[in-house]
């Protein structure tokens, strides 16, 4: 369906689960991280009737993302209950690939087409400073399990950090040369534990593309997925080099997406808190019709534009793991 602007809004991105088994520097407080009780969230069953009632709307698209989606168990279940849904056409997983391995050959078999993976550091010992707990070893044997289990195009998301990361560029530009993976750089938001510092560490997306091309001549690129990463390749690599503008130019007039967090809201943009509340509603016993009526309320709020350039105090630190990025 159109939201007032005009906009088809066609992508669900649902948060499976708050819970994470990492705590990115930017992400989630390494101490007294909190998480809603397992109550609160939503269950398999109401999670698959919201998602439902946003297809029957023109949603084709589902990404499930998190938290951590694989910490959850019933995952394998419900990609194969969504994606058998009528008018799905690409059930996508977002996952930082730490327990990806064993589980990428059932997901692909219950429909999941394709994975995202966050991977900020190439070195596993920065790797594992950046996300706490994170072992850069298994997150590569879920990147390769990936592959094998044909859940392509494998995208790897890289936050990048000045001053942090950002020497990196070249080695995961490298990496496209030799394999099959597209690479996709992302600005830090003002969300989650960075809102303090987000400014500070913000490594534009237009810097990246400079760096880059002091060593490469690069070439525009295309990769199958609705989102706003504009790609390039190094001429003649199995893989690409994405860029998410997410600060530094507004991608809002082709937004196409709404979240629904894992408590339950429905949420029509990142960078803003409205959001319809879904959970009571499902727990009062609402009809199918009248949540897909509430389904398309929040699809019609959805706002013009979002507010991250303002780095407003209002959306700081809005809780990634709960909405799912
Ligand atoms: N656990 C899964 C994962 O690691 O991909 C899914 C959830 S995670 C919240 C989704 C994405 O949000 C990750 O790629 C993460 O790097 C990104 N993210 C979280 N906080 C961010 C921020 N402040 N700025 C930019 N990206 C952020």
């Amino acid at each position: 369906m159109q939201d007032l602007y005009g906009r088809a809004v066609s992508y669900l991105r649902v948060s499976v689960t708050d819970h994470c088994n990492l705590r990115c520097l930017y992400c989630l407080p390494r101490d007294g991280a909190r998480f809603h009780d397992p109550a609160s969230l939503l269950g398999w069953d109401e999670l698959g009737r919201v998602v439902a009632a946003a297809v029957r709307l023109g949603v084709r698209r589902v990404r499930l993302t998190g938290g951590e989606p694989t910490t959850r168990p019933g995952l394998v279940d419900f990609v194969r209950r969504v994606a058998a849904l009528p008018g799905v056409e690409d059930v996508a997983l977002s996952t930082n690939g730490m327990l990806l391995a064993p589980m990428a050959p059932a997901l692909r078999e219950a429909g999941l087409r394709r994975v995202n993976i966050s991977l900020d550091s190439l070195r596993a010992d920065r790797f594992h400073e950046l996300t706490h707990f994170g072992d850069l070893h298994a997150v590569w044997a879920g990147i390769e399990a990936a592959l094998a289990a044909g859940l392509g195009p494998v995208k790897l998301n890289c936050v990048v950090l000045a001053g942090i990361n950002d020497d990196e560029l070249l080695d995961f530009a490298e990496l496209t040369r030799e394999r099959p993976l597209h690479v996709r750089f992302i600005e830090l938001m003002p969300l989650g534990t960075s809102h303090p510092w987000a400014r500070e560490r913000l490594f534009p997306v237009a810097r990246m593309r400079e760096r880059l091309a002091e060593r490469h001549a690069l070439e525009p690129a295309e990769v199958e997925g609705g989102g706003p990463a504009r790609y390039v390749r190094i001429p003649g690599a199995p893989g690409t080099l994405g860029f998410i503008t997410a600060m530094t130019e507004n991608f809002c007039s082709g937004c196409n997406r709404v979240r629904l967090t894992a408590d339950g809201e429905l949420q029509p943009c990142l960078g803003s808190l409205l959001a319809v509340d879904l959970r009571g509603p499902l727990r009062a016993g609402i009809s199918d019709a009248e949540l897909t009526r509430l389904v398309e309320r929040g699809i019609r709020a959805k706002p013009e534009r979002h507010l991250m350039e303002e780095y407003l105090a209002e959306t700081a630190g809005r809780r990634m793991w709960t909405i799912g990025g």
